[in-house]
């Protein structure tokens, strides 16, 4: 079922939002060579902290950790490790969610660790553009297929892959609600955005296959071919005025 958010709730989510964006970002600044994802974990955790908010994903499902970490290969769900020291010319998957007033905000972003191959790159830059022309197409009246079929055709005309075991939410006082929101899709099909929703939006694009897969810890989920993986999410609200970007730093 689809929950419809007053714009007192919306305002709530966009204080949470501004947490998780703020975190994300405080990440992203200590991605370099020599350093463990367990200190960059550390940082995400003692800033939601200290804004008074808790990480949306500490314990959820039994997850150990504040962030996701995936490295390269991984694509999404990597647990952080004082035994993962961050290499020159990885590329570093960071997803953070924090809870702040009974509402949540989510978003992920990939950074480059000191300087990556241009190939490397070239998939960031896709992956995040993906992600605005997703949003782009996050307006009332359309469909959660608008959404998919956006990001689809984007990052397929590129040559990269759409992962598939994977899709966006609907986010609100729970990290995870309806609807889905594939990173695929028919334009016109699916569920139709109304204002009030609240939903993530967050392609996984692959260089190679879109196939995936879970390793053993039952988290860590890395392409099936092991090329590079890329991921950049935001919450945004569905208004009458168009997408609003939840998860914004200020
Ligand atoms: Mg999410």
């Amino acid at each position: 079922m689809v929950i419809l958010k007053t714009a007192r709730e919306l305002a709530a989510m966009r204080n949470a939002g501004r947490i998780s964006q703020r975190a994300l970002r405080e990440a992203g600044k200590a991605v370099e060579p020599g350093v463990s994802t367990y200190e960059i974990d550390r940082i995400v955790r003692e800033y939601i902290e200290k804004q008074g908010a808790t990480p949306s994903f500490l314990g959820y499902g039994g997850f150990p950790a504040s962030a996701c970490i995936s490295v390269n290969n991984v694509v999404i769900h990597g647990i952080p490790s004082k035994k993962q020291i961050l290499k020159q010319g990885d590329i570093v998957s960071i997803d953070v969610g924090a809870l702040l007033e009974g509402y949540h905000g989510d978003n992920a972003w990939t950074f480059a660790c000191g300087d990556v191959s241009k190939e490397a790159q070239a998939l960031m830059d896709a992956t995040r553009e993906a992600l605005f022309e997703g949003i782009k197409n996050a307006v009332a009246g359309a469909r959660v297929g608008d959404i998919g079929s956006a990001v689809q055709q984007y990052a397929e005309a590129r040559s990269y892959s759409v992962v598939r075991d994977f899709v966006g939410h609907g986010v609100g006082a729970k990290l995870h609600e309806d609807p889905s929101v594939p990173n695929y899709g028919t334009p016109g099909h699916g569920v139709r955005l109304m204002p009030g929703m609240a939903i993530a939006i967050e392609p996984m694009i692959n260089q190679g296959t879109h196939k995936v897969r879970v390793l053993d810890d039952k988290w860590t989920t890395v392409t099936a071919d092991g090329k590079l993986s890329a991921h950049f999410e935001h919450t945004i609200a569905i208004t009458s005025n168009g997408p609003v970007i939840l998860t914004l730093a200020d």
